[in-house]
């Protein structure tokens, strides 16, 4: 029989993080710090919103580019935030349906993708998609943008300069120079930022300082969504902000691939724009406090000051993938480095969690490590 499997497909591995949670199907009851999504719940206004939108018959498709009411709102709100005009905005199906569209875009086969390494993994996977090259750039072991290293990193080829802004897998938030610096590069060498900011409401430590490169930065591209910020990760909306001629160009795709983001939960995102959610934001400090506080006696952490997830470095003499395989076998769930990076040297610690797992769960960690 011949092979029906593309070599796009086969260029895709998905090795890494399948072990995890086949070890995990094993465990009976897992202390789980291994978890990509907030534990709090979408906020009652939004439900209620979303539940009336269905009963009202609000089912259908809504335009490509998403519901005009979100849309203005969104781009006020940006435009604002980043005191310019940010450009045109519309709605995705999550932050992960807008960089598919992204990749898709901008990316040719044979164009430069730089990003930090260690890295969101779906940028690697999406820009091998589209038959593009991922640049990552070490970052180990503080995790900070590095101008010198990321401009020595870029050449003709380079299409694009992606950020992510507080990182996922570090919790890593850049500083107002580096976003500084991140702008000046894109400027200089003429490429387009993506800014990643679907952590952009966890920014635990200084939040009044410069924080978008696209308050810099024209040819910016900004994904956010309410996956994280509003606990509705199976919702599947999100938003994109940037220059007209690009944004156009993505729903164009977009009308050819997801068509649009679901209907009522585009009207249940809107209401949850005005919900406050600075209790789960306060809740998630002191979340990364007692991670901090828990796991820094015993391994090299970076402080995280954003974002849900720390990144601690694993035991002299013991790969990340051993280190997590042994604290499976004291129940505890975390993700080995390299699912994320070139190197498997330290390991993903997902902070949303009940405090008191949390407390149980590095202590155990702690253990591990001997
Ligand atoms: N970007 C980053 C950095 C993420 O961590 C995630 C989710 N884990 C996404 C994008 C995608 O989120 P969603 O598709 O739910 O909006």
């Amino acid at each position: 029989m011949s092979d029906p499997i593309s070599a796009r497909a086969k260029a895709v591995d998905a090795s890494g993080i399948r072990k995890v949670f086949d070890l995990a199907a094993k465990l009976e009851n897992p202390i789980n710090l291994s978890i990509g999504l907030p534990d709090f719940d979408v906020p009652e206004i939004a439900k209620t919103v979303a539940k009336d939108a269905i009963d009202a018959g609000f089912n259908r498709y809504t335009p490509t580019q998403g519901i005009p009411e979100l849309r203005e709102r969104l781009k006020a709100d940006l435009d604002a935030e980043m005191g310019r005009d940010v450009g045109d905005v519309f709605i995705a199906s999550g932050v992960s349906g807008a960089l598919m569209l992204a990749i898709m875009a901008l990316v040719d086969p044979g164009d430069e993708v730089v990003f930090l390494d260690p890295y969101f993994v779906m940028y690697r996977h999406l820009v091998t998609m589209a038959g593009g090259v991922s640049v990552p750039v070490d970052s180990y072991p503080d995790f900070r943008f590095d101008a010198a290293k990321i401009e020595a990193a870029i050449t003709p080829r380079t299409k694009l300069l992606i950020v992510n802004s507080p990182s996922n897998p570090t919790g890593v938030t850049m500083s107002p120079d580096e976003v500084r610096a991140a702008a000046e590069l894109a400027r200089k060498h003429d490429i387009i930022l993506l800014t990643d900011e679907i952590y952009d409401a966890f920014r635990f430590d200084d939040t009044d300082g410069l924080y978008s490169p696209a308050m810099l930065y024209d040819r910016t591209l900004i994904l956010r969504g309410f996956s994280k910020t509003h606990g509705m990760t199976g919702w599947r909306v999100a938003y994109v902000a940037g220059p007209s001629e690009i944004v156009e160009q993505m729903i164009k795709l977009q009308q050819y691939s997801y068509v649009c983001a679901p209907s009522p939960f585009q009207k249940g995102a809107l209401a949850a724009l005005d919900a406050d959610m600075s209790g789960h934001i306060t809740a998630y400090r002191r979340k990364r406090d007692i991670v901090v506080e828990a796991l820094s006696g015993t391994f090299e952490l970076a402080r995280p000051d954003g974002a849900f997830y720390a990144f601690p470095q694993a035991p002299a003499g013991l790969t990340a993938t051993d280190f997590c395989t042994a604290a499976i076998e004291k129940n505890v769930l975390t993700i080995p480095g390299n699912v994320f990076s070139g190197r498997d040297t330290h390991f993903r610690v997902s902070f949303a969690a009940p405090d008191e797992k949390l407390r149980e769960g590095c202590r155990i960690l702690c253990e591990v490590a001997g």
